[in-house]
This record gives structure tokens, C-alpha cells and sequence, in this order.
């Protein structure tokens, strides 16, 4: 999928069919998510008390979430404390100017920066390129997303979609590399061969973190493949940019986080490397450490007592991989750079309700429940769900006129709403249904409906109303 204009983006039902028809793609994701799920379990089952790690995952973010002015201003004293600048940005436009800004000081026009999450929300590298600054993405899948000029479809592995031929005939091109083969570690070597000059020349480092210590002021990398260390050690400064939600208070907490992270991303037992700095060291590592700290909505995020608990998200995509929507259609059709579940809530509270791409998200959902079973930090995605469902129809109500209310799935839930309320109204219906559905009735199923109705059997067969209804049954008894 080529980058797209976000101001005219399609809704995730106009997108689901596309990518949904895409079997490669299907596949793809379909192995990726299968593997990755079973490896998961195996590794969080292994520990006595997950559950209870959970727990306090839950916990402390909440506990983060409840206070979280006096938080933030205890990372910004801690960061300055350690040498390091700490700036504060309202939205994308500030943190992309305060980015630029600390870049044109230092006269460089090249950056090499490691996956972040954040700075893709914000759009950093356009901004950067429209101020005549190239930022080389060093995270292997990021770096392939990049060479492709595509977008990415997973939280952690951007480049889920494409295979290794695909990637490996990319770099073939992109790389100018003659003869490569399709074996992984072909293709990690051609990645390091091509990223290592730019690492040992680059000025300056950009990147995003998991989590900021506020006792101690410092900001946490985890990663697979080391290119987030050496993107966060080697240059001579530093620019980090964090969502002011990824704060834990104290240094211990982190104990509880190293574990629920790794296990619920990679399935693995401990991230490979683990990067940690504390503003600067006279002589060791980059001499500069700028921290910004960027809002972007997540205030209006922490103001909805429900919504809230979306800010407690680690972003370890463990959602993603169990989610049966995410895994046929792929982060793509989703539209955002957080797809799946945590997308499908996250994406609508920051962008609002009046973007409708974003407003389609919390419908991409079959509610099975499966991304809260998984969740490390137990957020209850399903009642996030029907929370801004519940929101979007208000929106709609005042904003939508008459279109909306003449809308047939409107029409329809009021009808329905009219019926629940009254018994002898729902029996009455139950009866005009038993004898219309004659008409549609086959081998036991309703396979066409007329009209608006037809919305729901072109996609599913519909069991006909019994012959005799769980109410009648139970007045003959009595
Ligand atoms: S919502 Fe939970 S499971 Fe999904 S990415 Fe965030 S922390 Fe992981």
C-alpha cells in the first residue's frame, strides 16, 4: 500500500473487501499471527504468576493515568537533573518543529533513527523531508517499509505483509544488489552491510521508547536487533519522542514490564537488547539527550473514564495476533498507524469522531473478547468497543441531520429498541416473523432476504425463528 492522503481516508468497511480478496496477503499475516500466537502461549504459560503480573501492570498504569501531572513533571525534574532538555509538545505540528529545529542547530541534513510508533503518529519523517532532512529508519522491518515507499501493518513487525522473496527482490533493487538469496540471514546482512556506514557517520540519533522511569529520568528501549542501541548510542545527540502515557513512576515497576513485554510481543523470555539512559555522561555515549514529550489528544484521551484505560497500552501487539479481523484483512485496511484492536480504540479518541475513517474502527470488531484475554496490562478493549460505538451514534444523532436519521441501520435499532421495550410488542413480532419467514425459508436456514434485510444474509445464513418459542415453551409447562 503506497502513503496515502489521511484528510480523505476510506472507512475500514470500504477497505475490508480489497485487502480481504488479497490471498498472498492473507496468507502472510495468517502464518505470521499463527506462529507467533502459539509461541505466546508457551511462554506466558510458563510463568506460575502471569496473572498476577497482569494485575500489576493494571495497576501501576492506572496508577499513572490518576496522576499523571504530577508524574510527568517528576520525569521532567529527574531528565533535567541528568543533563538532559526536556521540551513539551501539544500536538504532531509542535513536536515535528521542535524535532526540525534541534536538527537545523546542529546543520545536519541526515538522521538515523529507530522504529518509534510515536514518531509515525506525528508524521515526523515528511516533516523531516520537507525541511530537506533525510531520516534513515534502522529497524530492519521499518527500513523495508521504507525502501518500499509502503506503510506499516503491524505495531511490532511492520512489514508483516510481505514475504521474504517480496523483500528479498526490494533490496535487489533498492540496495543495487546483484545476487541475494531469500534466506534471513542473506537478507539481515544485506540490511547491516547498507545500515552500518550510515550508523558509524550519522550526527544524530531519533527515537521513540517504551517506557520513562519519573524517579529516575530514564527512558527505556527494548528491541530484537541492536540497530536500537546503536542508533541510541552511537551519534552525538539524541532526540527522543515519547507519548506522555509511556511514564512508569519508579525504576522497580520496571521489573514488572520487562516481563509482561517481551512475552507478549516476541514470545520471547527477554528482549535481546534492553537499552537504558539517564540524560548524559561526560564522555560516554551522545552528549545531547533532548527528550519531547508529546500530548497529541491523549489528554482528551485521559478525560473519558472509560477510554482511559487506552492509554495503559505497552504496544506489545499481542491483540493483533489473536484478533480474528486483524488476521484476514491485515493492518492496512485499518488506515492508522495502530491497527488491529488497540487501533480500532485508539485511533477514534485521538483523531476524533468527526474523521469517519476513524470513526468506522470501533465497528472492525466481532467483540470476541480475545484481545482482553491476551492483554498484558488487561485493558478492556470489547467494553472500549461498545463504549464509542455508544459515542458515535450520539455524534451522529447531533451531527448527522436527517441522513442519519433516515439511515436504514438507524431506522432499523430504533425499530428494534421499540420492540425490546415492550413484551406483547416483541411476541407480536415473533409472530409476524414465524409466518413471513415462510416465504424465505430453506433446508432449515433463510438464506435471502429482501431489501435492507438482504445486508445481513449476503454475508450469512440466518436460522429461521423456531416453531415454538422459548416463552410459549415454558407457559405450556407451567
Ligand atoms: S492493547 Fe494490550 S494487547 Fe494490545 S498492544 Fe496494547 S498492551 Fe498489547
Amino acid at each position: 500500500m503506497k502513503k496515502e492522503n489521511r484528510s480523505s481516508l476510506p472507512t475500514f468497511e470500504q477497505s475490508a473487501g480489497h485487502y480481504l480478496a488479497d490471498t498472498q496477503l492473507r496468507k502472510n499475516i495468517g502464518h505470521a499471527t499463527q506462529t507467533i500466537r502459539k509461541k505466546r502461549d508457551d511462554v506466558t504459560g510458563e510463568l506460575p504468576d502471569w496473572e498476577e503480573l497482569r494485575e500489576s501492570g493494571r495497576q501501576i498504569k492506572q496508577q499513572v493515568m490518576n496522576n499523571l501531572d504530577d508524574y510527568l513533571l517528576e520525569l521532567e525534574e529527574s531528565v533535567t537533573a541528568a543533563g538532559g532538555v526536556v521540551h513539551w509538545a501539544a500536538d504532531a505540528d509542535e513536536a515535528n518543529q521542535i524535532v526540525t529545529q534541534l536538527i537545523r542547530e546542529k546543520q545536519e541534513t541526515e538522521v538515523v533513527k529507530v522504529k518509534s510508533m510515536t514518531t509515525d503518529e506525528i508524521r515526523l519523517n515528511e516533516a523531516l523531508q520537507n525541511a530537506g532532512i533525510t531520516a534513515l529508519e534502522t529497524d530492519l522491518a521499518e527500513l523495508i517499509v521504507q525502501l518500499a515507499g509502503d506503510e506499516s501493518s503491524h505495531i511490532l513487525v511492520p512489514a508483516i505483509h510481505k514475504n521474504r522473496s517480496e523483500i528479498r527482490d526490494l533490496f535487489k533493487e533498492k540496495l543495487n544488489i546483484e545476487h541475494l538469496s531469500d534466506e534471513p540471514a542473506d537478507l539481515a546482512e544485506a540490511a547491516r552491510l547498507y545500515l552500518r556506514k550510515n550508523f558509524l557517520k550519522a550526527k544524530i540519533g531519533i527515537s521513540g521508547g517504551n517506557f520513562a522511569v519519573a524517579e529516575t529520568g530514564t527512558v527505556a528501549v527494548v528491541e530484537s536487533e541492536g540497530n536500537g542501541r546503536m542508533c541510541t548510542t552511537l551519534p552525538d545527540t539524541l532526540i527522543t519522542v515519547l507519548g506522555i502515557e509511556k511514564i512508569i513512576p519508579k525504576w522497580c515497576d520496571l521489573e514488572v514490564f520487562m516481563q509482561l513485554l517481551p512475552r507478549s510481543s516476541t514470545a520471547e523470555r527477554m528482549n535481546p537488547y534492553n537499552t537504558f539512559w539517564t540524560g548524559t555522561t561526560d564522555g560516554d555515549s551522545p552528549q545531547e539527550f533532548h527528550l519531547v514529550l508529546l500530548d497529541n489528544g491523549r489528554t482528551k484521551v485521559l478525560a473519558d473514564e472509560t477510554g482511559r484505560q487506552t492509554l495503559h497500552c505497552i504496544r506489545c501487539s499481542a491483540c493483533l495476533n489473536i484478533c480474528p479481523v486483524y488476521e484476514r484483512t491485515g493492518g492496512h485496511a485499518y488506515h492508522s498507524i495502530y491497527p488491529g484492536p488497540i487501533g480500532a480504540i485508539l485511533t477514534p479518541q485521538l483523531r476524533g469522531l468527526d474523521d469517519s475513517s476513524a470513526a468506522s474502527l470501533p465497528y472492525a470488531s466481532s467483540l470476541c473478547g480475545a484481545c482482553y484475554e491476551v492483554c498484558p496490562v488487561k485493558i478492556n478493549i470489547p467494553e472500549v468497543l461498545t463504549h464509542l460505538r455508544g459515542n458515535i451514534v450520539e455524534h451522529n444523532k447531533k451531527n448527522g441531520g436527517i441522513r442519519f436519521k433516515m439511515d436504514s441501520t438507524h431506522v432499523g435499532m430504533r425499530l428494534m429498541a421499540r420492540a425490546f421495550r415492550s413484551r406483547k410488542r416483541y411476541e407480536r413480532l415473533q409472530k409476524i416473523g414465524q409466518t413471513g419467514q415462510k416465504l424465505f425459508e430453506k433446508d432449515g436456514m433463510i438464506s435471502k432476504l429482501p431489501g435492507e434485510l438482504s445486508k445481513w444474509t449476503d454475508f450469512r445464513d440466518l436460522k429461521p425463528i423456531p416453531k415454538q418459542t422459548f416463552r410459549e415453551w415454558w407457559r405450556d409447562r407451567s
